[in-house]
């Protein structure tokens, strides 16, 4: 017989800081739903992080399935808030003792319209670019598909954005290295670098002939985002800005790639008309920074490329029925997560979806503050009814029989396993 339950906490999102409030309500003895709307609970660690990360992929892999393996958790997969079951149902009608939404961020910030206009058509954006270079030789692939030509362009200025030059140069010069018969794979190009291996194989950039990729960033590279710090004290700010060139320097000089600083992406550069229109180019905005401020200049410089990729940072997707304002979700408290909504169960955030930080670590520190405060405030709750909790797992069991999952998620896992 099942463990009778008192208290039923609902999770949207099974990865890192989903799948790590899951095991922190489990072991306090809550019953824990996880919705999923993929197969896999993975999330950014399996579609986002850049597939040369082979260790720590493994290694999150391996955490996520221990958390979401708890007896107390139901991993309820192939099930997406907003198309599978709805926010009235989930934060009202399952009379759920509490909601966490785990989502993540998942909606790429827009360029200007007139650019974003060509999604599609010279435009790609940074999550399903990365997607389908770490799925794109899955057997069952069925996602978007790019081709990466010489001089393609990057539009952004953090962590992803790096990842994005680094996708398009291991696709380059890995397509050059195999039509010369040398065979190099991603993980070795990530973590010897391109001249290493180029020099191993006495050839250059330009014996080559790949141009390779650029970054475009708005402002200098002493402000990219890919370090931060909390104190803001002007040393710190002085070292911190040293440090960022120093990181950027690597990455330009290992991985063979080009660097404009300050400049804004203002127009596309077109060709064709109607539905053939295509995008062939940017127009860029020149900057300057004056008294340390970021000033626009007159100075324009147009780039012609096949293909940019825009990453100028992730955001959570809209739903129908959470609170929005402008790209975020409307959080009552960002200390608890708790969200603006007037809905029967109360709803927190953790993890990406509420930090809007892109990083593991933090996730899973978001996740693990705001969840003692959930538990603490569900548990405080009065019991349900067995009857409720009958009910809530009578939904999770229509929904496993929808999808074929048979309650055992390390057997589900077993069947749909990443690719390697
Ligand atoms: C290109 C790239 C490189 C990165 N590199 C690093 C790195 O080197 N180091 C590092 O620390 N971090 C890195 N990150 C960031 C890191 O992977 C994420 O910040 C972190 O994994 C986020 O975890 P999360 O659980 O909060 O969100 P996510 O991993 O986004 O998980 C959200 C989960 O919710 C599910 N979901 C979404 N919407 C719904 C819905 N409507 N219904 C049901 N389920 C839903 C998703 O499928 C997903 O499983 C990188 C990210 C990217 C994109």
């Amino acid at each position: 017989m099942s463990q009778p339950f008192s208290h039923v906490i609902g999770i949207v999102g099974g990865a890192v800081s989903g799948s790590e409030a899951a095991a922190i309500a489990a072991e306090r003895g809550a019953l824990v739903v996880v919705i999923e709307q993929n197969a896999r609970p993975y999330g950014k660690i399996e579609d986002g992080l850049p597939r040369w990360h082979v260790a720590l992929r493994k290694k999150e892999y391996a955490r996520i399935d221990d958390n979401l393996a708890h007896p107390n958790v139901r991993f309820v997969p192939l099930t997406k808030l907003g198309r599978d079951v709805d926010w009235a149902t989930l934060t009202g009608e399952l009379g759920l003792s509490a909601v966490v939404l785990a989502n993540g961020a998942w909606r790429d910030r827009p360029l200007p319209a007139s650019i974003d206009a060509f999604n599609g058509r010279g435009l790609a954006y940074q999550n399903p670019f990365v997607y389908w270079f770490n799925h794109q030789l899955d057997a069952d692939y069925d996602g978007p598909r790019f081709t990466v030509p010489d001089g393609a362009i990057v539009i952004g200025g953090g962590l992803a954005s790096i990842d994005c030059v680094k996708i398009i140069n291991f696709v380059l010069y890995g397509e050059a290295l195999r039509a010369r018969g040398i065979e190099v794979d991603v993980e070795t190009m990530e973590h010897e670098g391109l001249p290493k291996i180029l020099a191993d194989h006495g050839l250059t950039r330009e014996a080559l002939g790949v141009r390779g990729a650029t970054l475009f960033y708005r402002r200098r590279a002493e402000d990219m985002p890919l370090v931060s710090a909390d104190d803001g004290s002007s040393a710190r700010a002085a070292k911190l800005e040293a440090t960022r060139v120093k990181l950027l320097t690597k990455v330009l000089e290992k991985y063979l790639v080009r660097f404009e600083p300050l400049s804004s992406p203002l127009a596309p550069l077109v060709e064709g008309e109607g539905e053939s229109a295509r995008l062939v180019g940017v127009r860029f905005g020149k900057n300057a920074i004056v008294d340390g401020k970021l000033v626009a200049t007159d100075e324009v410089l147009d780039v012609k490329t096949e293909l940019v990729v825009s990453s100028i940072g992730s955001i959570p997707e809209l739903i129908v029925g959470i609170p929005a304002k402008g790209e975020l979700y409307v959080w009552k408290d960002w200390d608890s997560g708790a969200l603006a909504s007037e809905s029967a169960s109360p709803v927190h955030g953790l993890g990406n979806v509420l930090t809007g930080k892109g990083n593991i670590v933090e996730s899973r520190k978001s996740s693990k503050k705001v969840m003692a405060q959930v538990v603490d405030a569900v548990l405080a709750q009065p019991a349900l009814e067995p009857a409720a909790v009958a009910r809530i797992e009578a939904w999770v069991k229509a929904r496993w029989d929808a999808v074929g999952y048979r309650g055992d998620y390390r057997a589900w896992m077993g069947a749909h396993p990443p690719s390697a």
